[in-house]
């Protein structure tokens, strides 16, 4: 029993996958998708979790050189020498090494699969949620034309996705919203304005606040939670808060200053599942409802989150959508797909339920180190 409690070894390989067309974030493009997986082996099981920061430190100061670097030298060393497999204690364990939340997501992750397949059960069990398909939404970005966005639009619609969301911007923003409303009617529709207007530009929302959207992602800065609390007051359409909601401090902060009535609750930023799970009780308890995001993430981080994004408070559509939407290949078997109605079932079988594909591991694979015990 002691063997089972203690790792044997952790690998971590480093993996880049190709965006079918080049992913596009505030300063520039990005054409692959890095992540560090990570691999724990503990009395013959092995558990497997994703650390996913995206090149070009699109929403934070991690890349995935610095992910890779804190994993390798600092974390999984001192979780090495200290090890706790029990999924509901590691978070605290390793937040004794301050910040770097898409590392410990991924060591995290990877303790909770280990656990779940040890235990026999489905992921989302160990974590409190139900057996149940979970809605899937799809995003279309930024587009040169207007005539893109809805050539988008029609294509997630007829895919079966559940709702549409569009990225807005300053002066790109009434005009797309309503070509997409005349044009699909009454479609579940939101906007993600990705933090780029200002208090200021109240007037845009207001006009917005016709339209029957959804929900309003993130009009304003990161710290413009009071601001944020301001503009909801003036709105019946809720706001979500997405980047403001970077840790269980900032999700309080939310929630007392009543910055919005929804939270796209993100499992990398939040630095695991664990924290993730408490920022979902926190709102539940607060009122507001919760949606999974994505980064987005390859196929194993993308599954866990989907195992959490069953739990009760995770009334939205999610971000996550089949594989095939944004990689070349996907490192899991069977990939993410969505039925004809737009629902991501998740697999029976314990842990995850579907399997890390070895070949696809080695092909993409760019770095690997062991470390053991
Ligand atoms: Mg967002």
């Amino acid at each position: 029993m002691m063997n089972s409690m203690r790792p044997s070894s952790i690998r971590l390989h480093w993996v880049r996958v190709p965006f079918w067309e080049p992913f596009r974030i505030s300063n520039g493009e990005v054409s692959v998708k890095d992540a560090i997986l990570v691999q724990i082996e503990a009395g013959g099981t092995i558990g497997w979790g994703e650390a996913s920061p995206l090149a070009g430190s699109a929403y934070s100061g991690e890349t995935p050189q610095s992910t890779w670097d804190f994993l390798r030298d600092r974390l999984v060393p001192a979780f090495l020498e200290r090890p706790e497999l029990d999924p509901f204690l590691c978070f605290d364990r390793i937040s004794k090494l301050p910040g770097e939340p898409f590392a410990k997501a991924g060591l995290e992750g990877a303790v909770w699969d280990l656990r779940a397949q040890q235990a026999g059960v489905p992921l989302w069990s160990l974590l409190g949620g139900l057996h149940r398909p979970i809605e899937s939404g799809a995003t279309v970005g930024l587009m040169p034309e207007l005539s893109d966005l809805l050539k988008r639009v029609q294509r997630f619609l007829s895919q079966g996705y559940r709702r549409i969301k569009i990225k807005i911007a300053p002066g790109r923003d009434l005009e797309l919203v309503r070509a997409v409303r005349h044009r699909f009617g009454n479609i579940s529709l939101m906007v993600d304005a990705n933090a780029s207007y200002e208090l200021d530009d109240a007037g845009v929302f207001e006009e917005l606040d016709r339209f029957d959207l959804m929900m309003i992602e993130q009009p304003l800065a990161r710290e413009a939670l009071t601001e944020h609390a301001e503009l909801q007051r003036r709105l019946r359409t809720p706001i979500c808060l997405d980047e403001s909601a970077d840790d269980l401090e900032s999700v309080q902060s939310i929630i007392r200053q009543g910055s919005g009535r929804i939270l796209n609750i993100k499992v990398q930023r939040m630095g695991g599942l664990w924290p993730a799970r408490q920022a979902h009780d926190l709102a539940r308890a607060a009122g507001i409802s919760c949606w999974l995001g994505t980064m987005p993430e390859l196929g194993i981080a993308s599954v866990q989150g989907l195992h959490l994004a069953t739990l009760p408070n995770f009334t939205l559509p999610s971000d996550v959508v089949a594989s095939e939407r944004w990689f070349v290949d996907d490192i899991l078997g069977p990939p993410i797909s969505i039925t004809e109605n737009g629902f991501i079932c998740l697999p029976a079988g314990a842990g995850m339920g579907y399997q890390v594909a070895a070949d696809k591991v080695a092909q993409y694979c760019t770095r690997f180190e062991e470390l053991r015990a």
